[in-house]
């Protein structure tokens, strides 16, 4: 494992993540375009049609992406963060938005029989890969780690507006439905300045607004894991968001063997059987806690999840680059292969 081959690996996210954005429609002007580095990722916007705050409304996308990574990222220093220092310790007063979003994050990952887990933070922060300089921690620490993973002990207290982790060395991760989450507020956002054409790309997890040009819907590619700048298929989609976790995002190579930021709460090591996983849904942090999820889960066990889910589709990359879809994602999805 070296800093430079981890540094290779983002660097192609980001090429992948110029494809996307250059296969989103027709050619025409948009009305206003920005890029910023933002939540360890590269975020687009993009507004189309006629707004005259349109610069002023990606400014506000912007600032709201800001405020969301300040309120949950796992290895900065955050609203998050913070409620983990205090592992072991007495509760912690906290935003009552990142209350709900622990909440909510609770729920999706009972919902998701927890394959999507945000009490994995223990082991996550052994494999540090959101930090950008990920290691192979030894399996007796993993085993360790394991056993502060325990979403059942998180205690919120909507009444006072505390969180507690009553055990020392517990720790939240929300990295999982982080960016959906700013998505569902970029969206937010966008309806509050009138904006009804737009593209947001946070780092190859998108938000559409509207359609990109009148009878033409937003176009977005889905990346092949193995070939940074292909596509395995092309989304057409309409105020939707679409969320990709793949084992080509994060990772490093050790001795011949493949190793991704996508955990196994059952394990405590990267998932295996699944390259990446797409879905498209209306909700962001549904569609991000899911990504995760299916991939952990596997093609089957993570297929019968996404049917059980109404308005819900995916796309997925099986370990031989097969793709598979979901019953209704023949009408979404291009296949391009
Ligand atoms: P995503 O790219 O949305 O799949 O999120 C990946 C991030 O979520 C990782 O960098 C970890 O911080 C965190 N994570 C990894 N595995 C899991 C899991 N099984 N459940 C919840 N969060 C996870
Ligand atoms: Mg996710």
């Amino acid at each position: 494992m070296t800093k430079n081959r981890f540094r290779l690996s983002l660097l192609s996210v980001t090429c992948g993540v110029m494809l996307l954005a250059s296969c989103a429609g027709p050619d025409s002007e948009p009305l206003y375009k920005v890029n910023r580095l933002l939540m360890g990722t590269l975020v687009q916007i993009t507004i189309v049609g006629t707004n005259p705050h349109a610069k002023a409304a990606a400014q506000a996308v912007i600032d709201e992406i800001q405020r969301v990574e300040n309120l949950s990222s796992f290895h900065k220093p955050s609203a998050l963060t913070r409620i983990n220092e205090h592992a072991g310790r007495g509760p912690v007063r906290a935003d009552p938005e990142i209350l709900t979003l622990l909440e909510e994050s609770i729920r999706l990952s009972r919902q998701m029989r927890g394959a999507f887990d945000p009490s994995l933070g223990p082991v996550s922060r052994l494999w540090n890969f959101s930090s950008g300089e990920p290691r192979l921690p030894p399996t007796s620490e993993i085993a360790q780690a394991m056993t502060k993973v325990k979403l059942n002990r998180i205690e919120i207290d909507a009444a006072t507006g505390t969180v507690r982790l009553p055990e020392p060395g517990m720790a939240l991760d929300l990295g999982g439905i982080a960016k959906g989450y700013a998505l569902d507020r970029a969206r937010q956002v966008m309806k509050r300045f009138g904006v009804n054409g737009a593209l947001v790309n946070a780092g190859g997890d998108i938000l559409t607004v509207g359609e990109k040009a009148p009878g033409h819907p937003w176009r977005v590619g889905v990346q092949d894991p193995r070939r940074g700048n292909a596509i395995v298929a092309v989304a057409s989609v309409k105020d939707k968001i679409i969320v990709t976790s793949g084992d080509y995002e994060r990772f490093f190579v050790k001795n011949g063997k493949r190793y991704h930021h996508i955990l196994d709460p059952r394990t405590g090591y990267p998932t295996t059987g699944l390259r990446s996983v797409t879905i498209v849904a209306t909700d962001g942090i549904t569609a991000d806690a899911l990504a995760t999820a299916v991939l952990v889960l596997g093609a089957d066990e993570g297929l019968k999840l996404v049917e059980s889910l109404q308005g819900i589709e995916a796309l997925l990359v099986d370990s031989a680059g097969r793709v598979k879809l979901s019953s209704g994602a023949a009408s979404i999805f291009e296949l391009r292969l």
